[in-house]
């Protein structure tokens, strides 16, 4: 369980108001986009899984993590 913070504010869930986080990686990409030729869109996500609610944030820049 790990706090974070983006954009020099601290990260809440949205859904539940809770502030511990699980980080992990997404790819983008999908076969529609590359086939549309959205190369831009071959990157990684960082995704936030609030430990109370489970809901997913989504971020194109990795959060700073704060214990
Ligand atoms: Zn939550």
């Amino acid at each position: 369980m790990m706090k974070f913070s983006a954009g020099g504010a601290s990260i809440q869930c949205p859904c539940c108001g809770y502030d511990s986080f699980e980080k992990d990686y997404r790819q983008l990409n999908s076969r529609g986009a590359s086939f549309l030729g959205l190369d831009w869109a071959n990157k990684n996500a960082t995704i936030l899984i609030c430990q109370r609610c489970s809901h997913i944030a989504w971020f194109m820049h990795e959060p700073l993590s704060s214990r």
